[in-house]
């Protein structure tokens, strides 16, 4: 599955499931634009790291995806997209009734809005290098609903709906476009709801895995970045070549129940 000659941009990547899709992508042999809001040396020495071990070309590039000129500007800067992965992500846990307006505000945004952002501009740099592959990053939450995560579930369906249209006006044309649903994966996303989870239930981090989280993975296990990164890489495959506007779910079984 070589990647070769190929750019792939990923956004939200300096942790979790996007860096993990960042190193497989890398490792398949494709140059990477790594991405967050942040602008610190560790997140240049992330990319430093992705380069010198694997030996491809590989940057990163500032730009807040809660905004859309940054989201438009990030592939401007990119130069070439050949590969768009939309992951980037935000969490909030609230009954809608109590919900946050702002917090809505920015899930919707930086969830479901920036990777129309992202799309509109990358889409012709697809057409114009002839091959192009969108694979944005659901959840299982982009298949089913969750009380409490209101915002999180409009905007992972919406993201699920969108990828079906994308892969509908491309369809003619050698550009595929799929989604990833994973289930729990052990990323910084996650560690921020376990404490919040222990208080609630009175329980210690273990429990918290075992009976909240993992109950609802038949599997019993999280999946892990490598694993997302290689769906990824799959989708991006000559064997993918005919696999569009689809959800594959990498959830241990959850959609299955
Ligand atoms: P994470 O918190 O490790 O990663 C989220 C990434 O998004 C980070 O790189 C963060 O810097 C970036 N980000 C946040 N706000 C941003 C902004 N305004 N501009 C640019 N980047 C921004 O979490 P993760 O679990 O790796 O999540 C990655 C994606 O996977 C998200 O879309 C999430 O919804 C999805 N997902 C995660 C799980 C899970 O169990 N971890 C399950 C299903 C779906």
């Amino acid at each position: 599955m070589s990647l070769k000659g190929k750019t792939a941009v990923v956004t939200g990547s300096n942790s979790g499931i996007g860096l993990g899709i960042a190193w497989e992508m890398a490792r398949a042999g494709a140059d990477v634009v790594l991405n967050s809001f942040t602008d610190r040396q560790e997140d240049h020495d992330l990319a430093r790291q992705i380069a010198a071990e694997t030996g491809v070309a590989a940057r990163y590039v500032k730009a807040d995806l809660s905004k859309a000129a940054e989201c438009r500007d990030l592939i401007q800067q990119a130069g070439r997209c050949d590969i768009l992965v939309n992951n980037a992500g935000i969490q909030h846990v609230a009954p809608i009734d109590e919900f946050p307006v702002d917090k809505w505000d920015a899930i919707i945004a930086i969830n479901l809005n920036s990777a129309f952002h992202t799309t509109a501009v990358a889409l012709p740099m697809m057409r114009e290098a002839g091959w192009g592959r969108v694979v944005n990053i659901a959840s299982a939450h982009g298949l089913t609903a969750s009380p409490y995560k209101s915002a999180y579930v409009a905007a992972k369906h919406g993201i699920v709906g969108m990828t079906k249209t994308v892969a509908l006006e491309t369809a003619q044309e050698p550009i595929t476009a799929n989604a990833i649903c994973p289930g729990y994966v052990l990323t910084p996303l996650v560690e921020a709801q376990i404490p919040d989870t222990m208080e609630k239930y009175g329980m210690g981090r273990e429990e918290v895995i075992k009976t909240v989280m993992l109950e609802r993975q038949p599997s019993r296990e999280f999946a892990t970045v490598e694993q997302l990164g290689g769906t990824a890489v799959f989708l991006c495959s000559d064997a993918a070549a005919q696999i569009t506007g689809t959800t594959i779910s990498v959830d241990g079984g959850w959609t299955a129940l």
